[in-house]
């Protein structure tokens, strides 16, 4: 029987749609508690999500002060992957809350983790369809070059980051914030042979001058400041500064637009740079991600939805899976400007199962930044410490839901909170 026949003709235990850190979080765990089948279905050809697509870097940070010591909120998988990062060269602890990654190092780590653990991956497969009967998703069909492929699952988890599957089988859910505007995109983008001791050295005059520059009407990004991070590269620096306001990031054409005028300001900014400030004379343009990357998008309306307010007053679920500090960081939605709420030391949220189950469906999990919460909320979880903890605990859920032969909502949650302690989460408690 050929491959392609076999894969299509099987029932999986679990299909997991979306190959970012969430999606790779999720079938991972899932195998680690003893699922045979697991399908992980990708739309490019690599895993990783936002850092390998979009080049997001670095991991922002996930820890608080406990008793004087670093207390690490983010944990269980996530260390895994900083491990495993770490062996094969793509990730650097730069010290207070700094940790740079490769993007490159990081699609080989993962590809190498998946194959290990026995997860079956499909690349170049776009989600297009859903088959659902009453509340059961029956089965998904992507778009591949072999055509519209069919796979049939006992369970599914919708890591695509904009609940493509929870809405294409009919779940609710919500666009950004009430009005419907969600945070800005952005394009991100490197620029290579950098003098980084003299940018370092005149990085305020920098800034400066890009404000005035902007009041002259010369540099048109709304953005306030110049977003740089650095890099493993030496002389290469990560800008995350572009910004596109008021355009859909699940609207085909306002993508469209949205990509050409972030690509404008790319250009915009590689110029101002080169020729006004110090370090960049010699820069060089390298490349920019293969797609303008969404912040926000679709969120389901699950059986719990997340709030400022939970999150702010550091609410213990008793159903809690992950916890998290990030601060509210909310890029404005209408132009310039970014608000903050940070969180005081020694403090920190947790997230509730119910966050990731959407309404009417009883085999069908939803973990990464689409998870059910308001705009505000999902400004704090949406990083990828965070995101990788849900697929985590998605993973494992969805394994215990299969094995016991009850819906993901039927579980014992008990035992799924014992189960991510075992697996070195940290659930809030
Ligand atoms: C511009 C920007 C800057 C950011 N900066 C930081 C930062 O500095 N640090 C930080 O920690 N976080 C940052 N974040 C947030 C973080 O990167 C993301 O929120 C997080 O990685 C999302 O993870 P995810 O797994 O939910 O989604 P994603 O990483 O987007 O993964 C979803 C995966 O699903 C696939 N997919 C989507 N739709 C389909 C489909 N229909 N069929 C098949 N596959 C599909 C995608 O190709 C992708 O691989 C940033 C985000 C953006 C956009």
């Amino acid at each position: 029987m050929s491959v392609l026949r076999e894969m299509t003709e099987k029932t999986w235990d679990l299909i997991v749609v979306g190959g970012g850190l969430t999606g790779v979080a999720a079938a991972v765990s899932a195998r680690r508690q003893g699922l045979q089948n697991v399908l992980l279905i990708e739309q490019a050809g690599f895993l990783g999500g936002a850092p390998s697509t979009l080049l997001i870097n670095p991991f922002m940070p996930y820890s608080t002060t406990v008793d004087g010591r670093r207390f690490e909120l983010s944990r269980g998988f996530f260390s895994e992957l900083r491990r495993l990062l770490e062996e094969v060269g793509g990730y650097r602890d730069g010290g207070r809350e700094k940790e740079d990654i490769h993007e490159e190092y990081l699609k080989l780590a993962l590809d190498r983790l998946v194959t290990r653990e026995g997860v079956q991956p499909l690349f170049h497969a776009t989600l297009c369809g859903v088959r659902k009967k009453g509340e059961t998703v029956e089965a998904v069909q992507v778009v591949t070059k072999a055509g519209v492929l069919t796979f049939a699952g006992r369970c599914f988890i919708d890591c695509t980051g904009d609940a493509d599957l929870a809405v294409m089988a009919g779940c609710p859910y919500h666009l950004g914030r009430e009005d419907g505007l969600c945070q800005p995109m952005t394009l991100c983008f490197r620029i290579g042979n950098v003098d980084i001791p003299t940018f370092q050295k005149n990085r305020q005059a920098m800034q400066e001058k890009y404000k005035r520059f902007q009041a002259e009407g010369k540099i048109k990004n709304p953005r306030e400041n110049v977003l740089i991070f650095s890099t493993l590269v030496d002389g290469v620096l990560h800008f995350n500064t572009t910004r596109v306001v008021k355009h859909n990031p699940t609207d085909p054409f306002d993508v469209t637009e949205a990509e050409m005028i972030a690509r404008e300001q790319m250009f915009e900014m590689y110029y101002f740079l080169r020729d006004n400030c110090p370090g960049f004379e010699k820069s060089q343009l390298l490349y920019s991600a293969g797609s303008i990357g969404a912040r926000e998008s679709r969120m389901i309306d699950g059986e719990y939805l997340l709030t400022q307010e939970d999150l702010v007053g550091c609410v213990k679920f008793e159903d809690a899976i992950a916890a998290g500090n990030y601060d509210i960081d909310i890029h404005n939605p209408e132009g310039s400007g970014t608000s903050h709420y940070y969180f005081p030391a020694g403090t920190w949220y947790t997230i509730p199962y119910r966050a990731l189950q959407p309404k009417n469906a009883d085999n069908l999990l939803v973990a990464g930044r689409c998870v059910s919460t308001t705009h505000e909320a999902q400004a704090s979880i949406r990083i990828m410490p965070i995101v990788a903890t849900l697929g985590q605990a998605a993973g494992v859920a969805a394994a215990q839901a299969v094995k016991a032969g009850v819906g993901v909502k039927e579980i014992d949650v008990k035992a799924l909170q014992e189960a991510l302690r075992q697996g070195g989460a940290f659930i809030g408690y």
